[in-house]
């Protein structure tokens, strides 16, 4: 478990981050006022709010889990972690294969600071988290190759965490870039926010979460298609997270796009 210098460890409570505001919409503990109160902010907006993070959850869930059954990758690397919330990737992956070795990463103070709770495998399996920048994949890979042989396949999963990379400040480049550094047989899994279904609800929310510091942008289907250039897509596609192999009847409608892809 690392960390890059003592400002990082710093939980600032003055201003909503994504990664409690999120956590709040779970039913989780581990935020302050000023998350709850964008959280709730967002769900007067739209009732839906947290339905959309419990099917992004289980989205999360059944993707990794197709990954560890059907694929046989054996490597994890989860940027954009959050706060633990049981089942946790690693628990998921290492209930089908013990040995499966996970790195989380994330970026804020708060997800270091509960990092304990995912250190927790199995002893054949490992896992690591790494406090770290999305932006700086180098510095990822550089951390991640200490655990996982990039040589074999690796499934990377950026779950709910492109939402809040613009175009400009690199998404795309840091999604290839990280694709790039991974063997054949990898896999891209994420999910990402779009306006495609409700525009006017999702275009609300975004100016909640500016007012609150936080930048969201939304993608349109063709946009999530581009971080899947030159990626097998597995069935059924890009789709909102609840149509991608549900194994419950859906919640209802959310305005998440889920997919998984594999490196030729
Ligand atoms: N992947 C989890 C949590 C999603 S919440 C899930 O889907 O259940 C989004 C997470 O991304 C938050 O924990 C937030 O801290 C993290 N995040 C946002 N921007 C980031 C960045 N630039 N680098 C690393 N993590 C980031």
């Amino acid at each position: 478990m690392t960390g890059t210098g003592p400002d990082d460890r710093r939980i600032d409570t003055t201003r909503p981050h994504p990664a409690r505001v999120y956590d709040w919409f779970l039913g989780g503990k581990d935020n302050y006022p000023v998350d709850e109160e964008l959280g709730r902010r967002i769900t007067a907006i739209d009732a839906g709010a947290p339905k959309a993070a419990r099917a992004n959850r289980a989205f999360m869930r059944r993707a990794v889990r197709t990954l560890a059954e059907e694929t046989g990758i054996r490597q994890f690397l989860d940027i954009g972690t959050g706060i633990p919330t049981e089942p946790n990737l690693h628990q998921i992956v290492q209930s089908v294969a013990p040995d499966a070795r996970v790195v989380y990463v994330d970026n804020d103070p708060i997800v270091l600071a509960h990092a304990n709770a995912l250190l927790r495998g199995t002893p054949e399996g490992v896992t690591e988290y790494v406090q770290a920048d999305a932006r700086d994949p180098l510095a990822i890979l550089r951390r991640a190759a200490e655990v996982l042989d990039l040589d074999r396949p690796v499934a990377l999963s950026l779950i709910a965490l492109l939402h809040f990379i613009a175009d400009e400040d690199g998404a795309h480049d840091l999604v290839a870039g990280l694709l790039d550094a991974l063997a054949p047989g990898s896999c891209l899994v994420l999910s990402t926010m779009t306006a495609d279904f409700e525009p006017e609800n999702v275009r609300r929310g975004i100016a909640a979460y500016a007012a609150g510091g936080v930048t969201l942008v939304a993608r349109s289907h063709a946009e999530v298609g581009g971080f899947f250039k030159g990626l097998e897509l597995l069935d059924p596609g890009i789709v909102p997270v609840g149509d991608w192999r549900p194994d419950t009847a859906p919640e209802g409608p959310v305005s998440l796009y889920g997919a998984v892809g594999r490196k030729p």
